[in-house]
């Protein structure tokens, strides 16, 4: 890479907390924000999941550019990875196009029924017709690729959560990022759709809300641990490994405890914080 030109692919996280958005003194080194990363790929802007951390980065998109794409891709339609979703700026922009992908979901007959699902009364004060963007909508059958445009390859993978959730992997120009949350593995027993999602990936979030000692407490409610991430990075040969969607509890001297453990297994690695940007 020559000096001063950008790399391939750069990842940034907007929301790492899993479940509720967490203030307060105890949580801002990791941050409070909901579910939001953003994954730029050449002009291309992807974004995962629509948490709380996805306000702030639609101010960003505003602010530096007047018109666009965006392609927001969605693990599944908890509240945690949609309730951005009103708050998210160039929705009300007619200079942009955004294109929302979600896999199947049980009680949503589409993609396009998640949004207005959630934004009318009494739960919410206005519908989509706020919206200006030009919204399209992607259904995705998990285990197939997609492109998007023509350089970028987007592998899925169907998880195990309650009422579904899908897997992504990003490929482009020679770099990858995998996006994997929420997911509950079976102790002892490796889950092969994230293997070949992470597969000799660059760089991979994966679903640690839980640690291995408190995983037996939550059985069946679609969580994985820290430690899991681990031995799947092993397992696939993964490279950079960042534990993420952080429980509303989990402190960030906590955190900062399993950053440092999982750092010592793996170079390059920890846990996830809000505000962090990675070059790939
Ligand atoms: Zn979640
Ligand atoms: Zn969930």
């Amino acid at each position: 890479m020559a000096a001063g030109s950008k790399s391939a692919m750069q990842v940034a996280f907007w929301g790492t907390r899993g479940t509720l958005a967490a203030p307060g003194v105890d949580f801002q080194v990791a941050g409070g924000n909901t579910i939001c990363a953003e994954v730029t790929c050449g002009d291309e802007t992807i974004i995962f999941d629509a948490g709380t951390g996805i306000r702030q980065l639609g101010g960003k998109l505003i602010a530096e550019r007047t018109a666009g794409k965006v392609n927001l891709l969605l693990t599944h339609a908890h509240y945690d990875h949609i309730e951005g979703i009103p708050f998210f700026a160039p929705l009300f922009s007619d200079r942009f196009d955004v294109e929302v992908w979600c896999g199947p979901l049980d009680g949503a007959a589409d993609v396009a029924s998640i949004i207005p699902g959630f934004m009318r009364r009494p739960y919410f004060p206005v519908s989509t017709e706020v919206f200006n963007a030009n919204l399209t909508y992607k259904e995705v059958d998990p285990g197939q690729s997609y492109g998007i445009g023509e350089s970028i390859e987007i592998m899925t993978r169907p998880l195990n959560h309650p009422g579904g959730a899908t897997g992504y992997r990003v490929n482009f120009a020679g770099k990858s990022f995998a996006f994997v949350t929420d997911t509950e593995h079976l102790p002892g027993k490796t889950n092969s759709d994230v293997v070949e999602l992470i597969r000799d990936v660059d760089m991979f979030i994966y679903d640690a809300s839980l640690t291995d000692e408190e995983l037996p407490e939550f059985t069946g409610y679609g969580h994985s641990t820290w430690e899991e991430g681990l031995r799947l990075a092993e397992a696939a040969n993964a490279g950079r490994y960042f534990a993420y969607h952080h429980m509303p509890f989990r402190t960030d001297k906590e955190l900062d405890a399993i950053d440092r453990k999982i750092a010592k297994q793996r170079k390059g690695s920890g846990v996830a914080r809000e505000g962090m940007m990675i070059e790939l």
